[in-house]
């Protein structure tokens, strides 16, 4: 039996949407032995989003994880609504299996090597690897010691009150842990979304994996997609039928 790696994909209707998801989805043909859980932050589901999603040849759920009407400004976090109805469906659905599998955050904007899936896949608890492209460092990541080969500590451009200061991209959890753990979540609280979570997984730092050659490598980038220019939604909504709710 093979290990299932279930990405979990936040995304939203805005103008680079279907850019942003055709590169991921066209990433995740060359995976194998992977299950795609799209979550749209909406009440209903995008007809673009959908067909995308037939298209692909990728195993998927589609679902709906919108905002709560608390938690729509600039302190709340992004996409945590979503990766909460993630979390619930993946509880729904694989409690009490057997499942191999690998919980990866995968947002619809970031850039993919192909080679990190491979990386994440032997994760027994909780792996890290670096990040690329984060902030002014241009770098999140977990810091290794040379001598024992564990993690033991972050080099990342926020450290705040952070225990674990890594990127959402940053790390890869086993499933049947994830399952394990009742009190799994994710809070709004931007900033704090991953340490939180990674708390809430009760985890220590001594068991952290890290992957992608001793985190000495860069397989994934926190890109961000920006339009040549600022097109406006209510023009194009006009002139294509680029979403359909
Ligand atoms: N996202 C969402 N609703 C929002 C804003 C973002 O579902 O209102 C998704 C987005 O598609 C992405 C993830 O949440 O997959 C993180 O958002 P974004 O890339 O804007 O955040 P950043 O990378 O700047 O932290
Ligand atoms: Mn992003």
């Amino acid at each position: 039996e093979r290990t299932l790696i279930f990405l979990i994909t936040p995304t939203y209707t805005r103008p680079t949407q279907a850019a942003d998801m055709t590169r991921l989805s066209q990433t995740l043909q060359l995976v194998p032995d992977i299950f795609w859980i799209v979550v749209e932050d909406a009440h209903n589901s995008s007809r673009s989003v959908e067909d995308l999603l037939r298209r692909t040849n990728v195993p998927y759920a589609h679902l709906l994880g919108p905002r709560p009407p608390t938690h729509l400004d600039k302190r709340s976090g992004r996409g945590v609504s979503n990766r909460l109805r993630a979390f619930e469906w993946l509880r729904e659905n694989y409690s009490n299996t057997t499942q191999k599998g690998v919980i990866y955050f995968a947002d619809d904007d970031n850039a993919y090597d192909v080679r990190i899936f491979e990386e994440m896949r032997s994760t027994r608890i909780v792996s890290m690897f670096p990040v690329g492209l984060i902030s002014t460092l241009g770098l999140s990541t977990p810091i290794v010691s040379r001598k024992s080969g564990k993690i033991i500590g972050f080099h990342d451009p926020f450290i705040g009150r952070r225990k674990f200061a890594v990127d959402m991209a940053g790390f890869a959890v086993n499933l049947q842990f994830f399952l394990s753990q009742k009190k799994a979540t994710m809070p709004y609280k931007v900033g704090y979304e991953e340490d939180y979570f990674l708390k809430s997984l009760g985890v220590q730092i001594w068991q952290l994996e890290p992957k992608a050659e001793n985190c000495t490598q860069v397989l994934v980038w926190h890109t961000k997609t920006k339009p040549a220019d600022q097109p406006k939604l209510s023009l194009m909504k006009k002139v294509t039928n680029y979403t359909e709710t």
